[in-house]
């Protein structure tokens, strides 16, 4: 059965899109701990990152390192954090979590909501500045 994820890549279900390859795919996290909030996955449905095979791995940092870069572009922050989890979905994810202080990439804080419009537009300005 398809992951979640894949059936965003599909298009099957909505999502944020920031921006695909031909094996990489970026968009918003829904429930974001912060404002542009983004994850970066394989195409390729592999539940644990360091299953991928190499070539894959560093192509994933590689397209997370575009993104990231477009991030501290587009969303006032001090840095980008990293953190990968995989605990919910069992298909490779890299969150991409603009950061004030720690305290913003703490998985245990309560979620930001950001009504529809904004997190287009937030999706947008990220797009842009790739
Ligand atoms: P984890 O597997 O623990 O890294 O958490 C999964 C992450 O995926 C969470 O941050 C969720 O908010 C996010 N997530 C789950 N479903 C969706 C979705 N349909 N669109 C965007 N993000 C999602």
């Amino acid at each position: 059965m398809a992951t979640i994820f894949s059936k965003i890549v599909n298009g099957e279900i909505p999502s944020y899109k920031i921006a695909e390859d031909e094996n990489f795919f970026a968009f918003l996290d829904i429930n974001p701990l912060a404002k542009g909030h983004t994850l970066v996955i394989p195409k390729t449905e592999v539940d644990y990152i360091f299953d991928l095979d190499e070539e894959t791995y560093m192509g994933l940092q590689a397209f997370a390192r575009k993104i990231a870069i477009a991030l501290n572009k587009a969303i006032p922050c001090k840095k980008v954090g990293v953190a990968v989890l995989g605990l919910e979905v069992p298909h490779t994810h890299i969150h991409l979590v603009p950061m004030q202080s720690e305290q913003d990439i703490n998985f245990a804080n309560p979620k930001k909501k950001f009504s529809p419009e904004e997190l287009e537009a937030i999706k947008n300005q990220i797009a842009k500045a790739l």
